[in-house]
């Protein structure tokens, strides 16, 4: 299996036009190149994970696609509409919410408050006690915390705040920027179950990790990037059952002397 053959799959297989297609991205900062051309889909309804080592362009990427990254070049259409170039809040309020590397809770401020400003997009104001009344009915524990600092939380606590915020703009597509990072493990098999359930009741996700194993085993399909460049992709069964994965992933040296999950 290469990148091209399986990373592919979904857009030959009777689905030609993705929720989300990245083509030929380019991303450099002044002399260092943080992708080198990269092509990615997202289907409506999938839960796709993009993995990688340290510096291997994952957060560039869903910068690129949030509108945060001005100098990115290549195309990004959405919907079959191009995003480079629009702002951040225009690609916003065309559906795409982004949940940030570290999760940006504002701590002084209350559960409800930060809630409250996952919805400044949007302009259907009246239906927004609503969505939080639902929201609440989704993550019980910040019905709890509801009038508590937003800053007290536990970090999978705030994980959860940080989604519900974002799914307070409505979005079509939900993006996470290592949603697993700095949390327990109990905690963050908590946070994918989220995941899963979104993606039961429609969301279309696109998820970068580190953790590997994690984003595999939720994830419909899986793209490997190293050093800018997509390794490999498909599902966690080719994945694993791919020679070349372990290589991909960890580099070379390592691979030789790790185990499988
Ligand atoms: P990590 O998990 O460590 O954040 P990553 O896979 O998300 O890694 P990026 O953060 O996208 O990778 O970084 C890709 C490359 O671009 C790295 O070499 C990084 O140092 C560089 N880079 C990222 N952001 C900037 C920036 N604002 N200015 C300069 N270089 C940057």
């Amino acid at each position: 299996m290469t990148a091209q053959s399986s990373g592919n799959a979904t857009a030959t297989m009777g689905n030609p036009t993705p929720l989300l297609a990245v083509s030929d991205l380019q991303i450099k900062y002044g002399s260092i190149t943080a992708l080198r051309g990269l092509s990615i889909h997202v289907g409506g309804g999938e839960i796709v994970a993009v993995v990688g080592p340290n510096g291997a362009g994952k957060s560039s990427l869903l910068c690129a696609i949030a509108g945060v990254v001005p100098s990115a070049k290549g195309a990004i259409t959405f919907l079959g509409k191009p995003l480079i170039g629009l702002s951040p809040e225009d690609i916003l309020r065309r559906g795409i919410a982004m949940v940030p590397e570290g999760r940006h809770i504002f701590g002084s401020m209350t559960v409800d408050e930060n809630l409250r400003l996952g919805a400044t997009v949007r302009t259907d104001r009246g239906a927004i006690a609503k969505d939080i009344e639902e929201l609440l009915e989704t993550f019980p524990i910040l019905r709890e915390r509801r009038k508590q600092p937003a800053g007290r939380l536990s970090g999978g606590e705030q994980q959860q705040l940080a989604i519900a915020r974002a799914l307070l703009c409505k979005p079509r597509l939900l993006m996470l920027d290592e949603p697993s990072l700095g949390l327990a493990p109990i905690v963050i098999d908590q946070v994918y179950q989220i995941l899963t359930m979104l993606r039961q009741r429609g969301m279309t996700i696109l998820l970068i990790e580190q953790n590997a194993t994690r984003a595999l085993n939720t994830a419909d399909r899986t793209y490997v990037l190293s050093a800018g460049s997509l390794r490999l992709s498909g599902t966690k069964t080719e994945l694993l059952n791919n020679r070349d994965f372990d290589a991909a992933y960890f580099g070379v040296a390592e691979a030789e002397t790790r185990v499988l999950p």
